[in-house]
């Protein structure tokens, strides 16, 4: 029997800080965090309101970048990349959720997932072929060229997690997915997540709700900027997405 492949790094933040100066004030939101995040895990980012979570996120995204510290991503130093470099890896390394949807109201669904891939250099008709799958795994290929307007919010995450998934990304974040989703919708899309979780996606949720943390195997506590807790728990199993599309 051969021994099991070494679990790779994919995210390796090491001593980040980053300090915001507004006029006359300085503020440090992260003051030295250090995480190392392997292929395949699902991790919850915790804490507080103003903690810092989404600054560690943005910085994770390569949406921001770090005031010292460095960050190395699927073993290259992404600190010293230059802003089309940085815009390069976003669009093939990640994939991202938002709380607030951010789909794009006048183009259809399947449009909405294909934003990215046209980023991305993709022709047209394998654009298409790919948001099209996706939109299935969703549950929501009948709605492919309805707008935005006319579905749920629970099913405007699902668009946004088609459209992140779209580009086959090494990490999948997610800040706040469910923050404007009901508690039924809101364990459906964490369902969707442990699932692909399970197919072996990295998954990274900013939460400060404790029930969706429960969905993820390792929680990171962030509070005041600095790392408070990291520890391991067996994640919360939901029932398998229903799909209502
Ligand atoms: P969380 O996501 O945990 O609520 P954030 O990362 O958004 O926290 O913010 C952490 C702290 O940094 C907060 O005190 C916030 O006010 C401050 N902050 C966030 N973004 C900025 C910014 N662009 N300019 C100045 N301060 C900021
Ligand atoms: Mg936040």
């Amino acid at each position: 029997m051969s021994a099991p492949a070494p679990r790779e790094v994919v995210v390796d933040i090491r001593d980040v800080r980053r300090i915001y100066e507004t006029g006359d004030i300085v503020f440090e939101a992260l003051r030295g965090v250090s995480v190392q995040i392997m292929r395949g895990e699902m991790v919850a980012l915790m804490g507080p309101s103003g903690s810092g979570k989404t600054t560690l996120m943005q910085i994770i995204g390569l949406l921001d970048r770090p005031s010292s510290g460095t960050y190395v991503l699927g073993g290259r130093d992404v600190t010293t990349l230059t802003e089309n470099e940085r815009a390069a890896a976003r669009n093939t390394d990640i994939g991202f959720v938002f709380q607030a949807f951010h789909l794009l109201p006048r183009l259809s669904l399947v449009e909405n997932v294909e934003v990215p891939l046209t980023y991305a250099g993709v022709p047209p008709r394998e654009r298409r072929e790919r948001a099209l799958h996706v939109l299935a795994r969703v549950g929501l290929d009948s709605k492919a060229r309805n707008l935005p307007s006319q579905i749920s919010g629970g099913q405007k995450q699902r668009v946004a997690i088609a459209r992140a998934l779209a580009g086959s990304p090494t990490l999948l974040l997610a800040d706040e997915p469910t923050g404007n989703l009901d508690t039924r919708t809101s364990e459906e899309v964490m369902a969707f997540f442990g699932e692909l979780h399970r197919e072996g996606t990295t998954v990274v949720l900013v939460t400060h709700e404790q029930d969706i943390g429960a969905y993820a195997e390792r929680v990171v506590r962030v509070r005041d900027g600095v790392i408070e807790s990291d520890t391991r728990q067996t994640p919360r199993m939901a029932a398998p997405l229903r799909v209502t599309g």
